[in-house]
């Protein structure tokens, strides 16, 4: 089946240009070429130099446009603006542009990108990630939707011992307007009411998609937010836009 075409990937950076004006920093880090093809591989920073920083990202896999219309709905609501007083906001809004543009998860070499964290020779898209990696963040958002998924769940990593409590907090607030999935297991990964804790560590896992790779990087908490693509996008883009909002609510009061 050919896969459907998403909206022009050119529109997206226009959204985000023009919603960010004069405000924030928008990096063209490096370009992709495909054929004739020529995309951008997009950083902005906003409250660039606040002393808590915060990554958001979405569109590592093409066919999952929730994460990055979430980031494009983050900017022209000016959302951010009630955190700016602490938080440097890193969004990277689509990471994976040629597969955002055709509709397919995998790339246009036809890689899972976000397999490909423990690579030593790994696609350009993917050195883009580590390099805004670097320097660590307090909080990872990482934006998904599950086609096989009848509601919204997601996957935590943190550094405390024990699992703080956040993961829930944000399950608990996006169930108002986005229902949960819940199954017993994922893939064999034991669930609670969408609730996946990741107990594997980075040095048992044969690859690492881009959450393990920000954990071993210095994040303190890593999500992997996925939608339900059942319910309609302006119902995903509010799940994670609550979801995002929430985990900043939270870390606000509880540093
Ligand atoms: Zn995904």
């Amino acid at each position: 089946m050919k896969p459907s075409p998403n909206k022009a990937f050119d529109d997206i950076v226009d959204r985000l240009k023009i919603s960010l004006g004069p405000l924030g920093e928008f990096t063209e880090v490096d370009t992709l070429s495909v054929g004739n093809r020529k995309y951008p591989l997009i950083k902005i920073v906003l409250g660039k130099g606040n002393p808590r920083r915060i990554l958001i990202s979405g569109g590592i896999h093409g066919d999952e446009p929730s994460g990055v219309e979430t980031i494009c709905s983050f900017l022209e609501n000016k959302l951010y603006k009630n955190f700016l007083d602490n938080w440097e906001f890193t969004l990277l809004p689509c990471i994976n542009p040629s597969g955002f543009e055709v509709g397919t998860r995998n790339n246009q070499d036809d890689i899972d990108l976000n397999r490909m964290f423990r690579e030593v020779t790994a696609p350009q898209e993917v050195n883009f990630v580590k390099t805004v990696l670097d320097q660590p963040y307090e909080l990872d958002l990482e934006l998904h939707e599950d086609i096989d998924s009848p509601g919204y769940y997601l996957y935590q990593k943190d550094k405390s011992a024990e699992l703080s409590s956040l993961g829930r907090v944000i399950l608990d607030q996006v169930e108002s307007i986005h229902p949960l999935n819940l199954a017993e297991e994922i893939e064999e990964v034991p669930m609670d009411r969408g609730l996946l804790s990741r107990l594997s560590e980075p040095d048992e896992m044969e690859w690492w998609p881009m959450a393990l790779y920000a954990f071993t990087r210095g994040c303190n908490h890593v999500f992997t937010l996925e939608t339900s693509p059942a319910l309609p996008m302006a119902v995903r883009v509010k799940a994670h836009l609550l979801a995002i909002q929430t985990a900043l609510n939270q870390k606000e009061r509880k540093p």
